[in-house]
């Protein structure tokens, strides 16, 4: 049994992603597609309901029996290939999404892609603030590596989830690449996502984006300018770091540590818990951003 059959006029990673997005809202979708051995790699570990391909690609395992493919994906959290007739679908659950399982794809591993890391600190920091102030469980889904270094384990609930970020570093939840950032979210919405906002940093805009607001998810294109604390307002945003130096100013700092949280290598603790900003400082801002209390501005 399927809930979903994915096909159509999308390329074949994209209705593998698709797919994937569907079954990590734990439906059961079937996607008629002929995927790259990356993407199929890319989804491997990140099912959660359950995810067939058809016809069966080489690098998976082969099912003929409808129930006992579905079964094996469902128990092994892997893509796999199904040769069979299509069935019909048929909705069995409410979607959902399980925070709880995500946490190894959140964040960067340390030293990959610093550059563009840091680069995107802003971007994180807008959208932290936006969704932690959400009575929502919102899903970001990207397609490029962000910051590293997250302090500690988030501690997520599970089934049924409610998270909303508590520091910067947690704002990411899916990050599959080559799978596409905004099909995947796409999957995520088209099971019926609604528990919060479905957001995808997509490297690009592309149909799968326009596609993704029409549905009603949010996306931040990354090759076009604009104000990505703008996101909730217009849907679909761009994004322009700013560069210039930031200070601290100690008589409206309250030592809170917000701004620690952003993770950036250039705010510094110090023992009177008024945090140095370092001369590495790139002025993207970010810690301005998350800071209530205005006490970080350009210098
Ligand atoms: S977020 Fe602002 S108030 Fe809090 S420690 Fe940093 S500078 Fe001080
Ligand atoms: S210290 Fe500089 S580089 Fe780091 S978050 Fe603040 S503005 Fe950005």
């Amino acid at each position: 049994m399927v809930e979903y059959i994915v096909d159509g006029d999308y390329g074949e990673d994209e209705k593998l992603a698709i797919a994937l997005g569907l079954s990590i809202t734990f439906r059961r979708a079937l996607a008629v597609a002929r995927p790259s051995p990356e993407a199929v790699k890319a989804a491997v570990g990140g099912v959660w309901g359950a995810l067939l391909i058809t016809p069966c690609p080489p690098e998976l395992p082969c099912f003929k029996d409808l129930q006992e493919a579905a079964d094996y994906s469902e128990a092994y959290s892997t893509p796999v290939g199904y040769e069979g007739p299509l069935p019909a679908t048929e909705r069995r659950r409410v979607s959902t999404f399980n925070k709880h399982y995500l946490r190894p794809w959140r964040w960067a591993r340390a030293g990959e892609e610093p550059a563009v890391g840091h680069r995107l600190l802003p971007l994180m920091a807008c959208l932290y603030q936006k969704l932690k102030a959400l009575d929502a469980t919102p899903v970001v889904i990207s397609d490029v590596r962000l910051q590293p270094r997250s302090a500690g384990s988030p501690d997520y609930m599970v089934i049924p989830t409610w998270h909303s970020p508590s520091e910067v570093a947690e704002v990411v939840d899916v990050y599959l690449p080559p799978l596409k950032a905004a099909a995947i979210a796409l999957g995520v919405l088209a099971g019926g996502y609604s528990a919060g906002p479905v957001v995808a940093i997509a490297k690009a805009r592309d149909r799968l984006v326009e596609e993704l607001a029409k549905l009603g998810g949010y996306a931040v294109v990354l090759d076009e300018g604009g104000d990505p604390c703008q996101l909730f307002e217009r849907r679909v945003v761009g994004y322009s770091p700013d560069q210039r130096r930031y200070v601290v100013d100690p008589s409206l700092c309250d030592r809170c540590g917000d701004c620690l949280k952003t993770g950036c290598p250039a705010v510094a603790p110090t023992p009177g818990g008024v945090p140095q900003l370092l001369q590495t400082c790139t002025g993207c801002g970010a810690c301005a951003l998350v800071c209530t209390r205005g006490a970080i501005r350009p210098e």
